[in-house]
């Protein structure tokens, strides 16, 4: 990719600044924030699948630094910062926890530093690329100087695979990431579905691409394809708020249309 079209452009509205502003931040443009509103004029539940789909990744960062001995992440389609991060859930846990943020959007780069703030134990990176090309992002000098691919890593792919349409070989990319990766390592993933609410799901596809980012929100049994090969942990490919939740359901409780996302988590034999 060139120079030019790397540069921020904030005349076409972004999905890592829509999904700022789903979160409530303040990293967006005027054009992403009306984007964002079309999205949840469709769908109301966008503000809780964006919320529900952070407190995956927090309760499977944990399960994994907790139960499997994970020490190491990547985390690709990092988003603009967002606290607390990967590396901090991660560190919280164990503070030698070793983490490389991955993002093809230039606005992420540029508050890079917000993922730089490590323990001292431990250690983080982020490197500005592209998940259409594992093969360029594993061979990052800066991804060998904090992973070491002989211990198992943890991949996080969260709200992400869903911007790779099957056309861009999908499952190919992430065989090719974790088959970089040593027995014991994981796939961490979350993925929006149109399966509760078909209808909705076809009008933020055509908001999304429209904008001018393809998407493709994925069935049960195709977001399930992600992790062939792997041993899935309990509960399977769950919807997000049901992938081990750490209290009892309660009037607060959201519905699976709200959420929209499967999510899982896999561990390499
Ligand atoms: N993982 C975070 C953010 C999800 S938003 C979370 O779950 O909270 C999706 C992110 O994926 C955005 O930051 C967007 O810039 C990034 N992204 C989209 N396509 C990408 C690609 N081809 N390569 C790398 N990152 C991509």
């Amino acid at each position: 990719m060139s120079n030019t079209s790397r540069d921020l452009d904030t005349s076409r509205p972004h999905s890592a600044r829509m999904y700022d502003y789903y979160l409530g931040g303040k990293d967006h443009f005027p054009v992403d924030k009306q984007a964002a509103e079309a999205v949840a004029e469709a769908y109301p539940g966008i503000f809780t699948c964006a919320r529900e789909n952070r407190a995956f990744m927090h309760r499977a960062t944990r399960v994994l630094a907790q139960e499997h001995g994970i020490r190491q992440w990547l985390d690709i389609g990092t988003g603009i910062p967002t606290e607390p991060n990967v590396h901090q859930v991660a560190q919280s846990v164990v503070p030698e926890a070793r983490v490389v943020y991955a993002d093809n959007d230039p606005l992420v780069l540029k508050y890079a530093e917000r993922l730089m703030r490590s323990t001292p134990q431990g250690r983080t990176t982020y490197i500005e690329a592209d998940v259409n090309d594992p093969d360029s992002l594993l061979n990052a000098p800066e991804l060998s100087d904090v992973l070491d691919l002989s211990r198992p890593v943890a991949l996080s792919l969260n709200a992400l695979m869903h911007f790779i349409t099957d056309s861009a070989d999908p499952y190919g990319i992430v065989g090719r990431l974790m088959a970089a990766l040593p027995s014991g390592s994981a796939l961490a993933l979350s993925h929006c579905t149109p399966d509760f609410d078909p209808s909705t799901w076809e009008k933020v596809t055509a908001i999304y691409t429209g904008a001018g980012t393809p998407v493709q929100f994925r069935a049960q049994k195709d977001v399930a394809r992600f992790f062939e090969g792997l041993d899935l942990l309990d509960p399977g490919v769950a919807v997000g708020h049901r992938w081990r939740p750490t209290g009892p359901a309660g009037p607060e409780t959201p519905t699976d249309a709200e959420v929209s996302l499967w999510t899982g988590v896999g561990i390499k034999p």
